[in-house]
């Protein structure tokens, strides 16, 4: 069964489509490498020992995803990953991030929608809650006005996919809304590439741990959290991407109670930074170098995951703890700096 998966050499893209490797899936991965490099095809391949077919393409480019999709009409499925993920970025660059996350994702619906087998897996996100008033955060928490361009994306995304639904009984589409993905895989042939300055603590924590940033800043240490510190639900990439084959799996199988579903992927459990900076200490064997600052504008105090829909509903849960994803992160930073 031929599977695309749309920014299939970026973080997530990457572990998914290994993942739906060793399930037996015939992967095609488009990525424009906007954020991504060649070297990540050479990765998910040692790991499998399957080379899948890749094409260098645009999104926005609709002529290029019509010509796509018109040469591989037998695909099933469709993983829409491909997206621009830096929420400071998108503050000062609305318009690009409209444009390359609502147009890409219309332009991949209207070609997959002519399509026999229309199954669609949209990467969505915790940041739909915003603060959420209970925790943990249900599927049914209120979607909160989005804090930044970014986060509008994947609320806007939502919406697209959902009225599309309305009218395509045919479409069949799980939104999958992540928690805050960590870790790389444990042969450590592909893990998160850093462009620039990481806007996320984990790899921030491992270059502040190689050298490369003098020391982490903890943004607040007098949140109403039991140490101060912001608290996150941070899934191990490993477990994240299995989550997308048996989301997929269900689709296929036509388990599915509706034609548009939602569900959270993250651990269920709450870790401070305090705590994720010990676990890194703990595995690496290494004092990170880390002040705690003043708040950062746009930071909630705490979200994770009630996780019993997708726990019951689709059958998965994680396996990974914390210390497995900041050991794997830490074995990845070491590998690509000591190139
Ligand atoms: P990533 O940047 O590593 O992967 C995205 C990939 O899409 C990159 O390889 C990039 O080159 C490609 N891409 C971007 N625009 C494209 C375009 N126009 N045409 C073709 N390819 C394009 O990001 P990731 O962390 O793997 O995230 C994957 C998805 O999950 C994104 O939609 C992101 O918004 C979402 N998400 C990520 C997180 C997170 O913390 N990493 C959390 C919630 C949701």
């Amino acid at each position: 069964m031929k599977i695309l998966v749309t920014g299939g050499l970026g973080f997530i893209g990457s572990h998914t489509v290994v993942e739906l490797q060793n399930e037996g899936f015939d992967v095609v991965i488009i990525d424009d490498l906007s954020n991504s490099s060649l070297e990540v095809l050479e990765g998910i391949t040692s790991i499998s020992g399957i080379k899948p077919y890749f094409e260098e393409l645009d999104l926005k480019i609709k002529s290029d995803v019509k010509s796509f999709f018109s040469k591989h009409s037998d695909v099933v499925g469709v993983i829409h990953f491909a997206a621009s993920k830096a929420v400071g970025e998108s503050v000062k660059e609305p318009l690009m991030y409209y444009e390359n996350n609502i147009s890409t994702l219309v332009y991949v619906l209207q070609e997959m929608t002519k399509l026999n087998r229309q199954n669609f897996i949209f990467s969505s996100s915790c940041t739909v809650y915003g603060q959420a008033d209970e925790l943990p955060i249900t599927e049914n928490a209120q979607v909160k006005p989005a804090q930044s361009p970014y986060g509008n994306t994947k609320q806007i995304g939502e919406e697209i996919i959902q009225d599309t639904c309305k009218v395509n009984e045919k479409l069949n589409s799980i939104a999958l809304r992540y928690f805050n993905p960590i870790g790389a895989h444990p042969s450590t042939e592909i893990g998160e590439l850093p462009i620039g300055v990481p806007q996320n603590l984990v790899p921030f924590i491992t270059q502040t741990a190689m050298g490369m940033r003098e020391r982490l800043s903890v943004f607040g240490g007098d949140y109403a959290t039991p140490d101060g510190t912001c608290v996150r639900d941070y899934i191990h990439v490993v477990d994240l991407a299995k989550a997308h084959v048996v989301a997929l799996q269900r689709l296929l199988e036509n388990k599915n109670t509706s034609n548009y579903e939602v569900f959270n992927l993250g651990t269920g459990k709450g870790s401070s930074v305090l705590e994720a900076i010990h676990s890194f200490e703990k595995v690496s064997k290494k004092k990170l170098k880390y002040k705690i600052v003043d708040r950062r504008e746009g930071d909630i105090t705490a979200a994770y995951a009630e996780t019993s829909k997708a726990n019951n509903v689709l059958g998965w849960k994680t396996e990974l703890s914390l210390d497995d994803a900041m050991s794997s992160a830490w074995k990845w930073e070491q590998k690509i700096r000591n190139k």
